[in-house]
């Protein structure tokens, strides 16, 4: 498995998807930094979440500061409550998170980085929240934190955006951003990274109703992964049980990944019952109750909360992709993104560098690009133009060659089959728009 993560790995930093944070410097652990094709992936998946949870009537978007009122983190839990167990070894200074060793290590205090025994503390809370100071002052009065989690910047809008847009329960609100969590351990990628970034979305309901809206996402989440490329058979549900509910969950379930490090949680569904909204009524002195003009009451709404980690759904994007297979005796690197999410769509490729064929192929690119991003590469044999574009995964080569000067028609070639097939220039953009729409996986 090791060995997928690290020709993953290598694959993002030559092709420009991912690159270590401050590389030159020696890199800065758990941050990374995303490329020119990386941008793209993950702009596709967060424009794919963003469509299917805004576009419809009763969701609206929000973009909050990631600085908010360090009371926010009182009320939230996090001040107290945002803590990973942490051991220390005495002797080489090494850090862990309690639940990354193992019993046996646990109990002969074994540090599984230089292996002496009986070196290891207790258990002790760490908080994860990373803290900064706002204003000029650096004491305890100008402390601020940055977000762990988006959710909180929802919260505090609530009745804003309520009262705006003139909603009545249910109604929900989305937002994309960054979070920040100072993880004891960074690990497997952009798994667990210490600056990453969320797509969350609280749906706020009527006291009552909470189960069957919890059912009502529950679905919809896991059918929104199939259109990012991401299918059944890899994915799974995992219900949080007694001590791993949170403090202000009543009900809580996973969406997983079958990583090939383990099954690793993508997304999370919570019944938050009413604790964030009467905590922050209790913490500002400030009602957030929804007048109910039907019953003439006010009410504190129950919320249902998605919770996706958009850096985590791209690291899935990029492993599922990945395939090496045989080629007439050559090995294939195929990236194999949904046409949906890939971040090139069509690549156009003169077969030479004359006969005009240059000059056709730049004409199809300035026409397609209004629509489409299109890479053009006149470079090198045809074979190994199409092998660079497989390895980052674009879905349909287009070629200007000669057949193209007598007929003006080019080859399209797919991705996923290597088939090829003669399409007008004129008829182009309709047909690579019609496979994109119909794209089905290989196998299916
Ligand atoms: P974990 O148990 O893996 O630490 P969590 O249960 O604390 O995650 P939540 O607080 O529910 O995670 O956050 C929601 C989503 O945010 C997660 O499903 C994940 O996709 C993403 N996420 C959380 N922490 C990180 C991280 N350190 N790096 C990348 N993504 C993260």
């Amino acid at each position: 498995m090791g060995d997928v993560m690290d020709k993953l790995v290598s694959l993002c930093k030559r092709r420009g998807f991912i690159f270590q944070s401050s590389e030159v410097y020696g890199g800065l652990n758990g941050c990374w930094d995303y490329g020119p094709l990386g941008v793209e992936l993950l702009r596709n998946i967060k424009d794919s979440w963003w469509k299917a949870m805004t576009y419809r009537e009763d969701v609206e978007g929000i973009d909050a500061s990631i600085l908010m009122h360090p009371r926010v983190w009182e009320a939230s839990g996090h001040v107290d409550g945002f803590t990973d167990p942490m051991i220390d070894c005495r002797s080489c200074k090494a850090r862990f998170r309690d639940d990354t060793l193992t019993e046996a290590q646990l109990e002969a205090g074994q540090c599984p980085n230089c292996g002496n025994k009986e070196v290891l503390t207790e258990p002790r809370a760490f908080n994860l929240m990373f803290k900064t100071f706002v204003g000029p002052l650096e004491d305890d009065s100008a402390r601020a934190f940055l977000r762990p989690e988006t959710a909180q910047g929802i919260y505090v809008n609530f009745l804003n955006v309520q009262t705006a847009m003139r909603h009545k329960l249910p109604f929900g609100i989305a937002q994309i951003g960054k979070a920040f969590r100072n993880e004891i351990n960074t690990k497997n990628f952009l798994f667990r990274t210490r600056e990453f970034e969320q797509m969350e979305m609280q749906y706020f309901v009527r006291p009552g109703t909470e189960d069957e809206w919890f059912e009502y996402w529950r679905e919809e989440r896991w059918n929104w992964f199939a259109g990012i490329g991401l299918p059944e058979s890899k994915m799974s549900w995992h219900e949080h049980q007694g001590d791993e509910l949170a403090h202000y969950a009543r009900a809580a379930f996973d969406i997983q990944y079958a990583f090939p490090f383990g099954e690793g949680e993508i997304e999370g569904i919570h019944n938050r019952g009413d604790f964030d909204l009467g905590r922050h009524e209790e913490f500002s002195g400030k009602s957030l109750r929804f007048f109910d003009d039907q019953t003439r009451e006010k009410i504190l709404p129950s919320v249902i909360e998605t919770s996706i980690g958009a850096s985590r759904t791209c690291m899935a994007c990029l492993v599922h992709a990945y395939h090496e297979e045989e080629v007439d005796g050559d090995k294939r690197v195929v990236m194999r993104f949904h046409p949906r999410v890939a971040p090139l769509k069509v690549a156009v490729l003169p077969l030479v560098k004359r006969d005009n064929m240059p000059d056709i192929a730049r004409k199809i690119v300035a026409d397609l690009r209004s629509s489409l991003p299109v890479f053009y590469d006149e470079g090198g044999a045809i074979g190994r133009r199409y092998r660079r574009m497989d390895e980052v995964g674009t879905p349909y080569c287009v070629t200007v060659d000669s057949e193209t000067l007598e007929n003006d028609t080019v080859t399209v070639r797919e991705r996923d089959s290597m088939d090829q097939s003669r399409v007008a220039i004129d008829a182009l953009k309709a047909d690579i728009a019609q496979r994109i729409e119909t794209w089905k996986p290989a196998g299916d």
